[in-house]
C-alpha cells in the first residue's frame, strides 16, 4: 500500500499541539508518516519570567531558543517523524511594531516562502495537508501568512493533496466561551475577595469570531484515546502556558473537553461527501 503521509503547516511552536496535537499522535499510532512545518521561531512569545514582548528586558532570541527546545519535546511526545523549521521571525499580533520587521514572516514575499514549502511537499508528497483558514483562525499575521503560503505552495506542486483548515464548530466554541467566562468570573471574585480590583478585560480574542458554522465541518476526528499525549505536548511548551486554559484542567476534564479535533475541507481530490471521521478518508 502507498505510504500515507500527513503534513501540517503551523505558525509558531505550540500551534502543532493546540490545534493538531491529537491528530498527530493518532496518525503516528496508526503508522502514518507525519511532518510538521513550523514557520516562525516564536520570538514574540512570553519569556521564562512571564515577560511579554513589549517589556524592556524581553529578549526575542532567548525566547526563541527556549521555544525551540520545547518544540523538540512536543514533537517527540506527538511522534512527529520530521520537523522542518522555516525559521522566520515571529510577526507578533496584528498592529504590533514587530509586523514591520523585514525578517518577520509577515514581510516575507509569499512566493519565496511558498517555494520552500512546495519543495518540502514535493519531497514528502503528503496526501493530506492541514493549515489555518484565511483569517488565520484568530487573526494572527503569522497564521494568516501560513494560510497564504500554503495556498501558494499548492499551486507550485504537480499533484493535488486534500487540504483541510483546522476549525472549531460554533457550538463547541460557545461551550468554550462559557468556560472562559466562568473562569474569568471566578478569578475576579477570588481577587475581589482579596481586595484586588481588576480593570475590565480587553480580550485579545474578543473581536474575531474563531468559530466555524457547524455545517462547514468536513472532518471530525475522535482523538479521545490520545488526549494524554496532547496534554503532554501542550505542557512541553511550558514557557507559553502560564495563562492557557487547557492546562488548568485535570487530565479527565481535558479528555472530556479536548477529545475531538475538527477540520474544514478545502480541496477534495477524493470527492468526499459530508463529515468524515478519518482524515485519510478516500486514501485507505
Ligand atoms: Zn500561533
Amino acid at each position: 500500500m502507498e505510504q500515507l503521509t500527513f503534513l501540517a503547516v503551523h505558525a509558531h511552536p505550540d500551534d502543532e499541539a493546540s490545534s493538531t496535537g491529537g491528530l498527530y499522535r493518532l496518525l503516528a499510532n496508526e503508522g502514518v508518516r507525519t511532518v510538521l512545518v513550523t514557520c516562525t521561531n516564536g520570538e514574540c512569545g512570553d519569556a521564562l519570567d512571564g515577560a511579554k514582548p513589549n517589556a524592556d528586558h524581553h529578549d526575542g532570541d532567548a525566547v526563541a531558543a527556549i521555544r525551540a527546545k520545547e518544540l523538540e519535546r512536543a514533537v517527540e511526545v506527538l511522534g512527529i517523524d520530521r520537523l522542518v523549521r522555516l525559521g522566520y521571525r515571529d510577526s507578533g499580533m496584528m498592529g504590533w511594531p514587530q509586523n514591520d520587521d523585514v525578517e518577520c514572516f509577515w514581510q516575507v514575499p509569499i512566493e519565496v516562502a511558498a517555494a520552500r514549502l512546495a519543495q518540502i511537499i514535493e519531497e514528502e508528497r503528503p496526501q493530506v495537508i492541514v493549515t489555518y483558514n484565511e483569517i488565520g483562525f484568530y487573526g494572527h499575521p503569522d497564521h494568516i501568512q501560513a494560510n497564504r503560503v500554503t495556498l501558494a505552495a499548492l499551486t507550485m506542486i504537480d499533484y493535488e493533496p486534500t487540504l483541510y483548515y483546522n476549525a472549531i464548530p460554533n457550538t463547541v466554541m460557545a461551550r468554550f466561551r462559557e468556560r472562559w467566562e466562568q473562569e474569568d468570573r471566578e478569578r475576579r471574585e477570588t481577587n475581589a475577595a482579596k481586595g484586588i480590583v481588576e480593570p475590565e478585560e480587553s480580550s485579545e480574542q474578543g473581536e474575531i469570531d474563531m468559530g466555524t458554522p457547524d455545517e462547514l465541518i468536513g472532518a471530525s476526528i475522535d482523538v479521545s484515546d490520545v488526549t494524554d499525549a496532547k496534554y503532554d505536548a501542550l505542557a512541553a511548551h511550558h514557557s507559553q502556558m502560564a495563562d492557557a486554559f487547557w492546562l488548568k484542567m485535570d487530565r479527565e476534564q481535558f479528555k472530556a473537553v479536548m477529545g475531538r479535533e475538527w477540520f474544514v475541507r478545502i480541496t477534495n481530490p477524493m470527492k468526499l461527501d459530508g463529515v468524515v471521521e478519518d482524515i485519510f478518508a478516500g486514501y485507505r
